[in-house]
């Protein structure tokens, strides 16, 4: 990044873990002694570029207050909502409510449940944002054979739907996060996606939505979200691997 703008950090963490399952959220499980989120903040908040972080968390969250970063002064907690993206906009409504950043200030879009983001990853897409006229998000390009399915099939335990056709991979990537905007371009596209009835499940989709084209920049694919209870074992594995710990 050249221009004189700063960065801040939206860590989306409101959600329940409906597909994870368990009395605790993803983004609480203990992950090599710390908590997932709290991989994500440490992270983030070593980095000399980004001034702040907003979480933004359940109206009924427990977890949060018992957390490192609970009293942090870098660290503003706002009310997440329904879905991820009405979560992310009133995490941009909190930064623009604290004075703080400007309609310039670039913001990266975070899952709390990504803890395995890689510092080098992190430098490469803060990297791509110079001369960047719409923003910038990390992904790896698909390897795998796609299909797409019918609509309804299967028998629910596993026995999938029928296949319709094959897609060409040749020009598929998957979305990853951090996905990195001007605050202002972001505030605005999620804002109008949202006022459309839009509930895109990443940030660039509602940028794409302005007919603007982000850019891709190829990450790592041990940048995984916790999805699943197989995940915390593989993080901590990869967490090894990349000697973030013993
Ligand atoms: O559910 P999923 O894994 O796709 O969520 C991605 C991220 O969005 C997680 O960090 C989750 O906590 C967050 N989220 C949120 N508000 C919601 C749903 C999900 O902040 N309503």
């Amino acid at each position: 990044m050249t221009d004189s703008a700063r960065c801040w950090a939206m860590i989306p963490a409101a959600g329940v873990g409906r597909r994870f399952g368990g009395r605790v959220p993803k983004q609480y499980l203990e992950l090599a002694g710390r908590r997932v989120i709290d991989h994500v903040l440490g992270l983030l908040l070593d980095h000399p570029t980004i001034a702040g972080c907003v979480v933004a968390l359940d109206a009924a969250d427990a977890w949060w207050p018992e957390g490192p970063f609970a009293g942090d002064p870098r660290v503003l907690r706002v009310v997440g909502g329904k879905e991820r993206c009405h979560s992310v906009c009133n995490g941009l409504d909190g930064l623009v409510d604290t004075g703080e950043a400007g309609t310039e200030d670039w913001v990266l879009v975070h899952d709390a449940a990504r803890p395995c983001l890689r510092r080098s990853d992190l430098d490469a897409l803060l990297a791509a944002l110079d001369d960047e006229p719409v923003g910038a998000l990390l992904g790896i390009p698909v390897h795998d054979t796609v299909k797409r399915v019918a609509a309804e099939g299967g028998d629910g335990s596993g026995v999938g739907p029928e296949i319709v056709e094959t897609v060409p991979r040749e020009a598929l990537w998957r979305a990853y996060t951090p996905q990195a905007f001007r605050l202002g371009l972001l505030h605005r596209a999620l804002t109008r996606a949202l006022g459309q009835g839009q509930l895109v499940t990443d940030d660039a989709s509602a940028v794409e939505l302005l007919g603007l084209r982000p850019r891709m920049v190829e990450g790592h694919a041990d940048n995984i979200k916790i999805t699943r209870p197989e995940d915390l074992p593989l993080a901590e594995f990869f967490l090894r691997q990349q000697g973030r710990i013993d």
